[in-house]
C-alpha cells in the first residue's frame, strides 16, 4: 500500500515486521525471553485482539493456563500490537481506490464518441446517465474513467451506481449519491477501513458521503435506486399498462372480494412496486401487514415529491440486496424486525410469520430476492412508461444542470473546464 506508512492501518504481515523489531526478536510473553521462529506466530488475547507475536512453546500454551499465568495477563494488558491497526487477514485481496493508477483528471473523455454510453444499458435515456455525465464519466472519488463496456452477462459491471437508505416519510428510500467504480464502490461498504487507507482521494471521499453529487444538480436530485426506474417517471403509468396489471392482479385475487378491491385499487400505482410480482404479493395479503393483519396504505404525497413506498418490503437476511423476500408488512414491524436481529428475542406475533413468510409461500415472489423485486413485472406490457429520453434530451439535460451547477466540489474536482 502507498499510505503514509507510519499511521494508518497495516496489513498483517507488514504488522508482524514491525512487531519483530519492536520486541527485538523476542518472544512477547514477559520472562520468556526465548527468540521468535522464523514463521510469525500470533497470540490474541481472551477477547480476540491480536496482541503480539510469541516463541514457539508459548504458542502451545492453553488458554485455561495463560488465565492462570501472570506474566499473560501482563501481556494482555500491555499488548504489543496496541498501537497498530491490523486490517483483516483477507484485506491482503482488497484493491485500494488507486490500485490501477492515478487518472488524468484533465481528459476529456467525452470526446471520443466511440466512449459514448451504449443504448443497451439498463441507465440509458434515464436521469443516471444524465449524472453520469455530469460527473464527466469519471468515478465520483477516484476519478477514474468510468467506461461502459458488456461484460458477458450483458451487464455493465464497471459502473456502480451507489446508493444509500434514507428515512422519508416512514419508509426507508434508496436514494441514489453517486456513481463510482467498482473499488471506491466496494471499499465505502467496508467500515473496518480506516481513513488512511483512502489516501489522496479521502477528501472526496469524505465531501461525497456528505454531499452526495446526485444531490447537487437539480435533474438528479432524490434519485431513487432501482433499475431502470428512475423516480422521475416511474409513477407515470399508460392506461393500457394499468390495465394489464389489473387483469394480472385479478387473476391473482381470483373469487376473494377483500382481494378484488386491493387489486382494482389504483392509488397503488403510485407505489414502488406497482406491476411488480409485490404487487401481486400485496393483493394475496388482501392490503393487510402480514404481521398484524393491520390494513397497508398506499402511498402518500408529502410536499409534492413522490412517495415510494407504504407498505415495507420485509426479507431475510442482513444484505439489503439479496436477502428473499419475506412479505409486505407495515413500518413499524419492519423497524422491529430489524432491531430484533434474533428471532429469540421477537415479539411472539411475529413468530408464525418468520415461520412461514408469505413471500416465500406466494408463486410470484417464491425464491425472489429484494433486489430483483422492483423488477419482477408481471407481465411485459404492465409495467410503467419507459423514459425514452433521447440522447439529444439527455445531452439538453446536462446542459440545464451544468448552468445551474458547472460541476460537483469544483474545489476538489480536476479537469480543464473548471
Ligand atoms: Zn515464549
Ligand atoms: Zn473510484
Amino acid at each position: 500500500m502507498s499510505i503514509n506508512p507510519k499511521r494508518g492501518p497495516v496489513l498483517r504481515a507488514e504488522a508482524a515486521a514491525r512487531l519483530r523489531k519492536r520486541q527485538k526478536g523476542i518472544c512477547a510473553v514477559p520472562g520468556c525471553g526465548r527468540p521468535l521462529p522464523s514463521v510469525d506466530r500470533w497470540t490474541t488475547s481472551p477477547s480476540g485482539d491480536l496482541v503480539g507475536l510469541v516463541c514457539y512453546g508459548c504458542s502451545l500454551v492453553s488458554m485455561n493456563r495463560r488465565m492462570d499465568d501472570a506474566n499473560w495477563r501482563l501481556l494482555w494488558r500491555n499488548p504489543p500490537a496496541a498501537a497498530l491497526q491490523i486490517l483483516p487477514l483477507r484485506a491482503r485481496y482488497w484493491k485500494s481506490p488507486w490500485s490501477q493508477g492515478a487518472p488524468d483528471p484533465k481528459a476529456d473523455l467525452g470526446a471520443d464518441p466511440a466512449l459514448d454510453p451504449p443504448r443497451a444499458w439498463s441507465y440509458a435515456g434515464t436521469p443516471v446517465e444524465v449524472l453520469y455525465e455530469l460527473q464527466e464519466r469519471r468515478c465520483a472519488i477516484c476519478l477514474f474513467p468510468l467506461v461502459l463496456r458488456p461484460a458477458r452477462n450483458g451487464y455493465f459491471a464497471q459502473v456502480h451506481v451507489d446508493h444509500h437508505y434514507v428515512w422519508t416519510d416512514e419508509t426507508w428510500v434508496p436514494e441514489i449519491r453517486g456513481i463510482l467504480c467498482a473499488r471506491c464502490n466496494t471499499n465505502l461498504g467496508r467500515t473496518s477501513l480506516h481513513e488512511h487507507w483512502w489516501g489522496s482521494v479521502l477528501p472526496r471521499r469524505q465531501a461525497y458521503l456528505e454531499s452526495p453529487p446526485a444531490q447537487c444538480w437539480e435533474a438528479t436530485r432524490s434519485l431513487v435506486y432501482g433499475r431502470g426506474r428512475p423516480p422521475a417517471t416511474f409513477r407515470d403509468w399508460s392506461e393500457a399498462a394499468k390495465e394489464a396489471a389489473i387483469q394480472a392482479l385479478l387473476e391473482v385475487a381470483g373469487q376473494d372480494q377483500e382481494k378484488i378491491v386491493v387489486a382494482g385499487d389504483r392509488r397503488w400505482f403510485d407505489w414502488y412496486y406497482a406491476g411488480t410480482a409485490v404487487h401481486a404479493l400485496l393483493v394475496e395479503q388482501a392490503g393487510r401487514c402480514a404481521v398484524s393483519g393491520e390494513d397497508l396504505n398506499p402511498p402518500r404525497r408529502s410536499g409534492g415529491s413522490p412517495t415510494v413506498s407504504a407498505a415495507t418490503l420485509d426479507h431475510a437476511g442482513p444484505d439489503r440486496r439479496k436477502g428473499p423476500l419475506r412479505g409486505l408488512i407495515t413500518p413499524t414491524w419492519n423497524g422491529r424486525l430489524r432491531e430484533g436481529g434474533s428471532k429469540w428475542t421477537l415479539h411472539e406475533d411475529a413468530q408464525p410469520y418468520l415461520a412461514a413468510p408469505p413471500g416465500q409461500r406466494s408463486p410470484h415472489t417464491r425464491g425472489l430476492c429484494y433486489s430483483e423485486a422492483s423488477s419482477a413485472w408481471l407481465s411485459p406490457v404492465a409495467r410503467p412508461r419507459a423514459d425514452g429520453l433521447t440522447q439529444a434530451q439527455v445531452a439538453e439535460a446536462v446542459r440545464e444542470a451544468r448552468a445551474q451547477a458547472a460541476r460537483w466540489r469544483p474545489d476538489l474536482w480536476g479537469g480543464a473546464t473548471a
